[in-house]
């Protein structure tokens, strides 16, 4: 197996190990007076930097996933800090090459230009499942990354663990792994296998699935050497103190009911959907949301739009076309959204393509 420093840009790896003002105490001694960086010494209720290296939190992520501390690094921008972050550790600009798939999430193009990196689209079979021998031929010796999501957005799929995982061997980079939707997937997690494939890395976020949108906290999970270049390349207190507190807090609520409704909600939009006129074809789905083709996206996106609803319309995506991605909301609004859906004036199939 490989070993992912080799990965590394060469001045990431030169950068000197990451320490702030406080790293220099090493505890054992109680201090009274903290005159060390330069805080304001009132008591304001936040006036003390926050813990950098988000000891407390990086304990309670690691007892609930299963891993160690030494394996996590905590975006405070949510995963889409860990996405630029992993470009910029292993990509030099203008040199170095990534490969995802596509339709995928936006996020990753993105990045890829703020960096100045080329991203290589490969894109799904017509049938959105993964294309391995594709993925691995547009690889050449620049290639240090390869984006795959899982359960992908937006076309709701979650791959065959064993089909990433043969990607991990054969690929010569990263293989990186947005899981963002996992906890409502049948297929489940990696991370079992992070410890024997060293040039994996997984995200998670607590955006989805744990309802915390709002705090922007994402993790990326990876081999301790890897873990500790994100540590180093990161602003040092990229997670602010309070959210540090809150996401321990809400860490200790059961999130399976809520998780269990949503699926099952997920379930009947699965069932229910197909019936309408409409409605085309419901993808399958591993996430708490549904990839609809429709008759006409454009005017049901703008009926629903005038009805109040919003849903995302993704029909000017490639291989996406004629199509509205639809989040499993709470069954109110979901039997809503499916009696507007009936409702819908111009209901005939076959109206779209006979004019
Ligand atoms: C929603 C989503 C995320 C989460 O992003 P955050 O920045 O953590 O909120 C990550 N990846 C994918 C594919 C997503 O759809």
């Amino acid at each position: 197996m490989q070993n992912p420093s080799k990965y590394i840009r060469p001045c990431i790896r030169a950068l000197e190990p990451y320490s702030t003002a406080r790293d220099d105490f090493k505890g054992g001694i109680d201090i009274s007076i903290w005159v060390d960086a330069n805080e304001n010494p009132y008591p304001t209720g936040v006036n003390r930097y926050p813990d950098p290296h988000q000891r407390r939190l990086k304990e309670a992520i690691a007892k609930l996933k299963g891993v160690k501390p030494e394996n996590i690094f905590i975006g405070g921008a949510g995963s889409d800090e860990a996405i630029d972050l992993t470009y910029r550790i292993f990509c030099e600009p203008r040199v170095d090459n990534a490969i995802a798939i596509a339709p995928s999430y936006g996020v990753y193009q993105v990045a890829a230009a703020v960096n100045d990196v080329e991203l290589r689209a490969v894109a799904l079979r017509p049938d959105y499942s993964l294309p391995v021998e594709e993925l691995l031929g547009a690889a050449d010796e620049y290639t240090k990354l390869m984006w795959l999501c899982s359960p992908n957005n937006p076309t709701a799929n979650a791959f065959p663990h064993e089909q990433i995982l043969e990607l991990a061997r054969r690929f010569d980079g990263m293989v990186v792994v947005d899981e963002a939707y996992v906890d409502f997937s049948t297929e489940g997690s990696l991370l079992p296998h992070l410890a024997s494939y060293p040039n994996l890395i997984i995200l998670q976020t607590f955006s989805k699935a744990w309802g915390m949108a709002s705090l922007r906290v994402g993790m990326a999970f990876s081999a301790p050497e890897i873990s500790e270049i994100y540590a180093r390349v990161k602003y040092p207190y990229n997670l602010n103190g309070p959210t540090q507190e809150e996401v321990i807090r809400r860490l200790h609520t059961d999130i399976r009911p809520m998780v269990n409704e949503i699926i099952s909600e997920r379930l009947r939009m699965e069932r229910e959907l197909p019936g309408l006129p409409c409605v085309v074809k419901v993808y399958p789905s591993d996430a708490n949301f549904l990839l609809v083709k429709v008759t006409d996206a454009d005017n049901l996106y703008d009926y629903l739009l005038s009805h109040g609803v919003i849903v995302r319309n993704r029909s000017r995506v490639k291989g996406c076309e004629s199509t509205l991605r639809f989040t499993i909301g709470t069954p109110e609004e979901n039997t809503r959204i499916l009696s507007l859906l009936k409702d819908y004036p111009n209901n005939d199939k076959t109206s779209s393509s006979a004019t």
